[in-house]
């Protein structure tokens, strides 16, 4: 079975982040990824920076996959931002939603509600130009009324074009391989790609965390909390969870892995090393 193992990254900030970004980037690209796909900010936050990101990445002959967030964005943006990728040779698209801020109400700000429209819009615009990634949520999203709505629509999303996706990250592997269950049930047949986030800082994690609804597990939050400020300890550790349900889904026969990397090296490196993914080799 070939699997194959993609690196998200986010568009920095500043010429140090970029400068960091640039080296995190040659150090995963040893490994031979599928991809790097690069994130955009709900209502275009990132849009200048995105571009940046995913013209250097080009620049270097780098496979790039740049995330679309639609909310907040009306049909001439998104399509002027599709026409660009496609003129540049893009042909990975990674499409979302992306959060509202607070306070907004669905519709008000744009021209798509959820992500399954911009899906749509894509395949309508574009026909079969771009294979189009979206996200899957095993432990559900924060915002689903019920895990069975959450369900149906992520269904909407596939049902409109999607070719594959990523999902949200996760430390119990049980909540995937149940939510591939669930997709199979329902007529759901492409492939699902588990989001791995290394461990690295306890409490960015624990917030973040909070944020979009993936749980850590209370043996792992107690464990992370009790080495305190001992970074190092922190970082081996995570390192060996991450790896453990890393080979569960690899040997589970998971289509492959897409690493959040929060623009750092060290931790994914030390798990892809361990895991013997890369130099362009199949990880399993
Ligand atoms: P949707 O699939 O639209 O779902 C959002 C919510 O609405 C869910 O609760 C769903 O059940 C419900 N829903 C969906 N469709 C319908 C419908 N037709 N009718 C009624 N309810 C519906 N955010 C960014 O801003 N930029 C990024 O680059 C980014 N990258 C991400 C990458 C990955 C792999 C993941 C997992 C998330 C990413 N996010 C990003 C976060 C994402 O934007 C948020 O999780 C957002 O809240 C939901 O986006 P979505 O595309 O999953 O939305």
């Amino acid at each position: 079975m070939h699997q194959t193992f993609s690196f998200e990254l986010f568009p920095p900030k500043t010429e140090k982040g970029m400068k960091k970004l640039k080296t995190t980037v040659s150090r995963l690209q040893a490994l031979g990824p599928e991809y790097f796909s690069v994130t955009y900010g709900a209502g275009g936050s990132t849009r200048e920076r995105t571009f940046a990101t995913v013209d250097w990445l080009r620049s270097q002959g780098v496979e790039t996959a740049p995330h679309l967030s639609c909310i907040g964005a009306g049909r001439d943006e998104i399509l002027d931002i599709l026409q660009r990728y496609r003129n540049e040779g893009i042909h990975r698209i990674v499409a979302l939603r992306g959060d509202l801020p607070s306070g907004a109400g669905l519709g008000a700000l744009g021209d798509f509600n959820y992500a399954n429209e911009l899906v749509a819009f894509i395949q309508s615009e574009f026909p079969g130009e771009f294979q189009i990634e979206v996200a899957a949520y095993p432990e559900f999203h924060p915002q689903a009324p019920s895990a069975w709505q959450d369900l149906d629509n992520f269904r909407r999303k596939v049902e409109a074009g999607a070719s594959g996706a990523i999902t949200q990250y996760f430390y119990n592997p049980d909540a995937y391989w149940r939510f591939l269950d669930d997709c199979g049930r329902r007529g759901i047949t492409i492939p699902i790609v588990p989001g791995i986030m290394p461990i690295t800082n306890y409490a960015s994690l624990a917030r973040f965390s909070d944020a979009c609804g993936a749980e850590i597990p209370r043996w792992l939050r107690k464990r992370l909390e009790a080495y305190g400020e001992d970074q190092q300890a922190v970082f081996d550790f995570g390192v060996e969870v991450v790896c453990e349900l890393c080979r569960n889904l690899l040997e589970g026969g998971a289509p492959g892995l897409h690493f959040y990397t929060l623009n750092q090296s060290a931790a994914t490196l030390a798990i892809c090393e361990r895991l013997g993914l890369g130099q362009g080799a199949p990880a399993a």
